[in-house]
């Protein structure tokens, strides 16, 4: 079997950059990245037949574990009946169903492919019901690779239609302006939507303050405007309602994807009928997708949700503070300087910053250097996390007790090293 480094060599000659999504290139911690065979439960392993116990899971989206049967068996039999139709099914019902029966907000779901597909529809149909352009998003969230929500921000000042990235026109985003996390703005009529990441997971993890989210419900229904939440990381991972059943808040629409599809590639858009009921064929705002509500994913979607009983959920919030706590002893004994926030069943790390987070300027003092050492001194003591100082750390049901505990005992010995500055690169 051909090594890690000479399939990525070989990728790259035929991937831009080696990868189908850049953070997984390695390039904001440094290195090549082990290229996977396979996975298990809590572990994936690499071509050189390395094992890591992993807490990327898929950035959340294989929440059972990977693998998982219930998962594999859902995704067989469904490819035994065909792949993708182009007419109704029954999978699709069912997942909707199971969605709709979960979350009180969606009176109705339209089921897509990607959270990317979920924010983009959602933006459209936002502004198509109330006929209006501008959307409010928050510095520091994330919400796929969409043309009006790639704006840059974060300078703690609300700015208004500067792209975030090469390609995309000022026009895509003079409608978008990026306000402070955490603040809630004063909006006007001209205003469609506020889309907003309920709990932040892509700047760490960031719990919205008091006041934050029920102060944008009440200035959107005062100015007519539709909430949207992003819940593409916590919906399902929360517990079944999501964040907005955490803070009771009841969103206009809201963005699903990771967990809803096991696995799978999935996004959904889910609502209160009277909105939902604008998309086309019912409405004038187009939706269509040739492989939405695909069989596969909708068939390890449902068998996801079948599974993550109250039970799980309990379980993963414990483990997410138990492991928290190993992680804080460790990284402090090692004078290794991390926090690690939980929020529910999520969990994050920064490095290097003092105060909880509250919102991106402050993500922003974030030592990416220091995360990159642990990283790397992770990766050394066979633990795979992200390979960006951003980003969740993503446990699941396969993280038993004892997987929590070898954790621990391996990110104490990686944070002495982190602590020396033994950066690989
Ligand atoms: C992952 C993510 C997305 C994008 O979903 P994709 O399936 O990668 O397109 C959108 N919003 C949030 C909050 C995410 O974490």
């Amino acid at each position: 079997m051909p090594s890690n480094h000479e399939l990525f060599e070989r990728s790259k000659a035929v991937i831009p950059g080696g990868v189908n999504s850049s953070i997984r290139a390695f390039r904001s911690v440094g290195g090549e990245p082990y290229v996977v065979e396979s996975a298990a439960g809590a572990t994936v392993t690499d071509v050189e037949g390395t094992t890591y116990l992993d807490l990327v899971q898929s950035y959340g989206a294989v929440i059972l574990g990977h693998a998982h049967p219930a998962i594999t068996a859902a995704v067989s039999a469904a490819a035994t009946g065909g792949t993708s139709f182009g007419a109704p099914t029954p999978g699709e019902m069912h997942l909707a169903e199971a969605i709709v029966a979960r979350v009180p907000s969606c009176e109705r779901v339209r089921l897509m492919n990607s959270g990317t597909e979920a924010t983009s529809t959602a933006v459209r149909l936002a502004r198509g019901v109330t006929g209006r352009d501008r959307l409010v998003t928050f510095a520091g969230n994330f919400h796929g690779a969409t043309d009006a929500l790639l704006a840059a921000g974060g300078s703690g000042v609300a700015t208004l239609g500067i792209p975030g990235t090469a390609g995309v026109p000022a026009a895509a985003v003079s409608e978008t302006m990026v306000v402070p996390y955490n603040e809630v703005p004063e909006l006007d009529d001209s205003v469609a939507a506020v889309i907003v990441e309920p709990i932040a997971a892509n700047m760490g993890v960031v719990a919205p303050a008091a006041g934050f989210l029920s102060g944008l419900r009440a200035e959107c229904d005062r100015v007519g405007a539709v909430l949207i939440f992003d819940e593409v990381i916590t919906g399902f991972r929360i517990g079944h309602g999501g964040a907005q059943a955490k803070y009771d808040i009841t969103p206009d629409l809201t963005c699903f994807g990771k967990v809803i599809g096991g696995g799978l590639p999935i996004g959904a858009v889910g609502g209160r009928a009277d909105v939902m009921e604008h998309l086309s064929p019912l409405g004038p705002v187009f939706h269509a997708g040739t492989l939405a509500g695909n069989p596969l994913a909708t068939a390890a979607g449902l068998a996801a949700l079948e599974h993550l009983d109250d039970n799980v959920y309990i379980e993963l919030m414990a483990r997410a503070r138990h492991l928290s706590s190993l992680l804080r002893d460790a990284c402090a004994s090692a004078g290794f300087d991390a926090s690690f926030p939980v929020v529910g069943t999520l969990l994050g790390i920064t490095c290097g910053v003092d105060a909880p987070v509250t919102n991106f300027d402050q993500a922003k003092t974030t030592d990416e250097d220091a995360y990159a050492r642990f990283f790397h001194a992770m990766l050394a003591e066979g633990v795979a996390m992200a390979p960006g100082a951003y980003e969740a750390i993503f446990i699941g049901a396969a993280h038993t007790d004892d997987v929590i505990a070898d954790l621990g005992e391996r990110a104490a010995r990686a944070a002495a090293v982190a602590r020396r500055g033994t950066a690989q690169s």
